[in-house]
């Protein structure tokens, strides 16, 4: 069996470690010495100055509308994880679609200035696979009609925009640590800001409103995450090169192999800086995208559409067509991609794709100038080796 993604797990021992030292202190959550080693050592590898870790990427997106004390509406993307528009809901506001670009799959940032009325207090894009949206456009737009600015950066630990992690930009970023992201902590999340006000409500707010003993300053949730999740958050952050340099031989793989095949891939902003967190193919029509995916499933294969369906035609938000975005959710699928993923398999998943579309059995490798160099092919072979564990 194949399944579409795989957690990463440490060696066990890595774990025990840290675990043996909670039994030490007996401090099992509330802001303890491993969820503040954890959000240290984050700042450090992102290059960034501010986040707090929190319970998930959910939570973490609620408090950034709480902070921010959105309301009216909120324009989004209708190509996302449920969570995008759930929490928009939960949160007291509207989602107000703008449909996506067809090549990039992230919100279409020229349509965006048509759907902005007086009831606009922010733009919530997400930076879909972890491809990030046009950042400078939306940023343009939002100081001309003064709108915050909240990313969903599920998708993107690792990538880079304009040599800075990407979570530093918008008014807030919020991530997910949740086990099928490629850097977990079994739950967990973040947010991000720049602005020390936002980040100290954020702060009050993960924790109640709790500021003194007896003394709470801000409505507030339980937004915490514990110890034994920053303990895997450790574990993970001292494999996770390993891990992004797995997925971009997998992801460049797939490329060889899948360039001939009759589907369209997402372009990317700047592959360069981009985490490879996915592998989205875009079949021509549904019906050879439901092929292609039975096909697989003979074999036990099992790939999701990621995301479908469109996000406007959730039963409790007022429906929108969306023409790009409900086209493209209708005809995506997301190949199998995860650390653990051999080339065997790989090779599997793509013959059986090329012969669902009577492509000879014997394809002919495409080469991707940039994406494939001697520089990482070499690099690769080393840290798969160690990811096996024989190096
Ligand atoms: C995973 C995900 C979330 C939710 O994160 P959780 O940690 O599972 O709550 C939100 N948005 C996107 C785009 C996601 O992929």
């Amino acid at each position: 069996m194949i399944p579409v993604t795989k957690p990463f797990l440490p060696a066990e021992k890595e774990f025990r470690a840290y675990v043996k030292t909670i039994w030490e202190r007996q401090w099992l959550t509330n802001n303890g010495p491993l969820v503040n080693t954890l959000e240290l050592k984050l700042k450090q590898y992102l290059g960034i100055s501010h986040m707090l870790f929190v319970s998930n990427g959910t939570t973490a997106l609620q408090l950034a509308i709480k902070a921010l004390n959105l309301s009216g509406e909120i324009i989004t993307t209708p190509f996302s994880f449920v969570a995008t528009t759930s929490s928009i809901v939960w949160q007291g506001c509207e989602p107000v679609f703008v449909d996506i670009d067809p090549e990039t799959l992230n919100i279409d940032a020229a349509k965006i200035e048509a759907a902005i009325t007086p009831l606009t207090s922010a733009i919530l894009a997400t930076h879909v696979f972890g491809n990030p949206c046009d950042i400078e456009a939306i940023q343009t737009i939002a100081d001309k009609y003064k709108l915050r600015v909240i990313y969903d950066a599920a998708h993107c630990f690792g990538t880079f925009y304009q040599n800075r992690s990407v979570f530093e930009y918008g008014d807030i970023s919020v991530t997910s640590f949740h086990s099928t992201k490629l850097y977990h902590t079994i739950e967990g999340g973040a947010v991000f800001t720049q602005d020390p006000d936002l980040l100290r409500t954020m702060a009050l707010m993960r924790n109640f409103g709790y500021s003194g003993v007896d003394t709470f300053s801000e409505q507030g949730i339980n937004a915490k995450n514990s110890e034994f999740h920053a303990a895997m958050g450790l574990c993970n952050l001292r494999h996770v090169d390993d891990i992004l340099k797995k997925r971009k031989y997998l992801y460049e793989q797939y490329m060889i192999r899948l360039g001939n095949l009759d589907v369209q891939f997402q372009k990317l902003e700047n592959d360069e800086n981009y985490n490879y967190a996915y592998f989205p193919v875009i079949f021509k029509t549904e019906a050879l995208m439901h092929q292609s995916k039975a096909k697989l499933e003979l074999a036990q294969i099992y790939c999701r559409r990621y995301f479908y369906p469109s996000l406007s035609s959730l039963p409790y938000v007022k429906h929108q067509p969306m023409p790009v975005c409900d086209s493209i959710a209708s005809r995506v699928i997301c190949l199998p991609l995860y650390h653990t993923l051999s080339l065997s398999d790989l090779d599997l998943i793509c013959r059986l794709l090329l012969r669902a579309q009577n492509f000879d059995n014997d394809f002919k490798p495409k080469h991707f100038g940039k994406l494939v160099t001697d520089k990482i092919e070499s690099e690769i072979n080393i840290t798969t080796a160690s990811l096996n564990g024989t190096v």
